[in-house]
């Protein structure tokens, strides 16, 4: 299965404005709790691979070989 790129900005956008019409929270709290969810997100898709960092999507299908240029990963690795 193939995992599309991910939209982090869509995502936050999507968080601060269940947080402000939903729970009525301030413009502040509703930030504060997007860029933590992003922030773990974002964390789940970066290899673990010392040599590597990069995004998850950035690998051949998703788990194999990374295309970023000069990269000697080959596997993705999860936390
Ligand atoms: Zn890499
Ligand atoms: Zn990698």
């Amino acid at each position: 299965m193939l995992e599309k790129r991910f939209d982090f900005n869509k995502m936050y956008g999507r968080i601060v404005r269940y947080y402000l019409d939903k729970k009525h929270y301030t413009k502040e709290k509703a930030n504060m709790i997007a860029q933590q969810v992003v922030r773990r997100e974002l964390q789940q898709r970066i290899c673990k691979n010392s040599e590597c960092g990069h995004l998850l999507h950035d690998h051949l299908r998703n788990n194999e070989v990374c295309l970023i240029s000069r990269c000697g990963c080959e596997k993705f690795v999860r936390a």
